[in-house]
């Protein structure tokens, strides 16, 4: 646990809120805001999922 190797996420593949973090990567649910960050965009702005999406994109071992 601890750091989590950063994903470089292509942007052309989000919607608006999705690259700004404001909504969830793969559902795109906007409320609850989703609170884990999954990636990052090649800017560095920081793309998230909510929990069960992490989860699912980023399997834990
Ligand atoms: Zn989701």
């Amino acid at each position: 646990m601890g750091y989590v190797h950063p994903v470089i996420i292509d942007p052309e593949s989000l919607t608006t809120p999705q690259c700004l973090g404001l909504a969830c990567v793969a559902c795109h649910k906007r409320f609850p805001l989703p609170r884990v960050p999954v990636g990052t965009l090649p800017d560095g702005t920081i793309v998230r999922a909510c929990e069960d999406c992490a989860f699912l994109i980023r399997p834990q071992h």
